[in-house]
């Protein structure tokens, strides 16, 4: 089934801000909230750092996941999602993405700029695992 993804407007403002200050890099994070059978409802995010010099992709350090958990335990808030930015618009995976998403313990996000906003909105894709 597909599910919708639900972000609060502080949130999009947050990612705005990362997005620009990150660029021409990937955001990449963690959005944290709570997940049900048709939605997942985003409370707030974790940005991390990407540990991948190279523009087109991502990678997370061990370190910064065990932050992310830590945090995520001690605000009793569940990591719900992976999130990355892809800045060239691409709404899809890329082949390398498909790959870690595969052995991923999450649903994952695509965050790109939508082509369908004049203003630059963002866009959010979400993936979730076949079952
Ligand atoms: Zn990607």
């Amino acid at each position: 089934m597909q599910r919708t993804l639900v972000v609060p407007n502080q949130t999009c403002l947050e990612l705005e801000q990362l997005w620009a200050a990150e660029a021409p890099r990937e955001i990449c994070g963690f959005f944290l909230g709570a997940s049900t059978l048709g939605h997942v409802l985003v409370e707030r995010f974790i940005a991390v750092r990407n540990a991948q010099a190279a523009p087109d992709s991502f990678a997370i350090s061990d370190s910064e996941m065990r932050r992310v958990e830590h945090l995520s335990r001690s605000t009793k808030s569940a990591i719900v999602a992976l999130f990355h930015g892809h800045p060239s618009g691409q709404t899809a995976l890329s082949p390398r993405d498909e790959e870690s998403f595969r052995s991923s313990p999450w649903p994952w996000v695509i965050v790109c700029r939508s082509a369908r906003s004049s203003s630059g909105d963002l866009e959010f894709h979400l993936f979730d695992q076949k079952t």
